[in-house]
């Protein structure tokens, strides 16, 4: 199979691209293959290499005769005369940072990821049986190595994305208790497990009357790291913002922009002021008293990120925003939600993620290492999609009638890996456009063996 989205990088220019490594070489070529409108002026240094292996890589990689007159730049204030920079995938973190802090919002993140064929996935499927089914790693990897669970507090929700299957779901909204969520969180502490998600598929935490008490008991039990996703409607309740920044780890704010009308038509309630207002007294009181929690604006795009970062509304947050205390992680690449969510929900430059050829032999990375606990305790394989319902053939226990270490990578568990192996998915995984292929360490090298070509996908584009 090929595939190639070079063909969505939207126009003619020029173009800086992102480190030395690998992959940004990589990326360079690919451009200069299929986009011949693209000119790839230079490379910018990242500060994870040094100019000895910069040196190195440029001269094993044939970079020099290849990208005939290209620069090499330190600083990315200095650059001049480009149209945009493309960052792969890999570095995207640490290069969205130090872009934001210098304002520069000009950059399209590109993931490399390799795309394998019928015959290299047969050959793979084969490990995966004795990794999986006869040597029984995905157990031992999860409760060693992965040692994180969702659990989802409440399943309601204050807003209405035009993004989300929400709207579509057929099934109860209500909190989990707090007797369960401790049985939750005393279970997974035996299994090792340090952190929780308080993140569901859909719905808010902090819609939840007992998020205060839930995250302050979770800390005192052992949870090391408390982790969520939310709109940020209810951060202006001086209550929820106090619990958040003495308990929370890390906290993922979800919105397209400050501008009202904007998040209305996007979020389908008319909060953006109030958000704007809870967020910036959280970052006024987390620099008084020194908060670790780290706080991210998740931005769902409808408009270019450097005109969403130059609207008035934004002009408050900015200062923390290069400070770094507030992290920006822009989206415009939406998925199906396992087919119910379509091109008609998109707004603006949003697009959904099409994937209709992708071969999905290999269990998706949800199915081994990211369970949830639904509101009333029954254990879900995916805390990330669901079609209609979440009560489905992804259900494998409840924890109110059996141990969680049990449940976990027990008998139905890996029924589901067997038959998806076998060619049987479950339900929601059929259509769902956000699958991603397992990996675990050791095979990941042998699996980057023996793929092919190198191809990719543009998640974000801003200019
Ligand atoms: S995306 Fe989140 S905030 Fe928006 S409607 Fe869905 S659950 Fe609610
Ligand atoms: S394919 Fe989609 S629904 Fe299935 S486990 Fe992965 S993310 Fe979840």
């Amino acid at each position: 199979m090929k595939v190639s989205n070079f063909d969505l990088i939207p126009k003619e220019g020029k173009a800086f691209v992102y480190g030395l490594g690998k992959e940004s070489i990589n990326v360079a070529r690919e451009i200069k293959n299929k986009r011949r409108d693209i000119t790839v002026k230079g490379f910018i240094k990242d500060e994870m290499s040094n100019s000895k292996t910069i040196l190195r890589s440029m001269i094993k990689n044939a970079i020099i005769p290849e990208f005939n007159n290209v620069k090499l730049w330190k600083n990315i204030e200095d650059l001049q005369d480009y149209d945009f920079i493309v960052i792969p995938y890999c570095c995207s973190l640490r290069a969205v940072q130090k872009m934001s802090k210098r304002n520069i919002y000009k950059y399209l993140l590109f993931d490399n990821k390799k795309e394998v064929t019928r015959k290299q996935m047969i050959n793979a499927n084969k490990n995966i049986k004795s990794y999986f089914l006869e040597r029984d790693l995905g157990k031992k990897y999860y409760f060693e190595k992965s040692r994180s669970i969702r659990t989802f507090i409440s399943t309601r929700c204050n807003a209405k994305c035009v993004f989300c299957a929400a709207s579509s779901s057929v099934d109860a909204k209500f909190n989990m208790g707090i007797e369960l969520f401790e049985n939750v969180v005393r279970q997974f502490l035996q299994c090792n497990g340090c952190e929780i998600s308080l993140s569901p598929n859909i719905g808010d935490p902090l819609v939840d009357k007992g998020f205060c008490e839930k995250v302050e008991l979770a800390k005192n039990m052992g949870i090391k790291s408390i982790k969520m996703s939310t709109n940020g409607i209810l951060l202006a309740n001086e209550k929820i913002r106090q619990a958040t920044l003495r308990f929370v780890s890390k906290m993922n704010i979800s919105l397209p922009s400050f501008q009202p009308k904007e998040y209305s038509e996007i979020f389908g309630v008319e909060k953006g002021e109030q958000v704007a207002e809870g967020l910036l007294k959280l970052l006024q009181e987390k620099e008084q008293i020194n908060s670790k929690v780290i706080v991210t604006l998740g931005l769902r795009l409808a408009r270019p990120l450097n005109e969403v970062m130059s609207d008035e509304e934004m002009s408050p947050f900015l200062k923390y925003v290069k400070t770094g205390m507030l992290r920006l992680n822009p989206l415009i690449e939406m998925d199906n939600w396992s087919g119910t969510i379509s091109d008609a929900n998109m707004i603006g430059i949003m697009y959904q993620r099409k994937e209709e050829n992708l071969i999905k032999d290999v269990p998706c990375t949800r199915i081994m290492k990211q369970p949830a606990v639904l509101p009333d305790g029954m254990i879900r394989l995916c805390a990330c999609r669901y079609y209609r319902s979440n009560y489905d053939d992804l259900i494998v226990g409840d924890i109110n009638e059996e141990p969680l270490k049990n449940i976990i990578f027990g008998k139905r568990h890996k029924e589901i890996i067997k038959n998806w192996i076998g060619g049987d998915l479950p339900v929601p995984c059929r259509q769902c456009t956000l699958y991603e292929p397992y990996l675990i360490a050791g095979w990941a090298s042998k699996y980057r063996k023996i793929i092919g070509k190198t191809t990719g996908r543009i998640f974000h584009y801003f200019s």
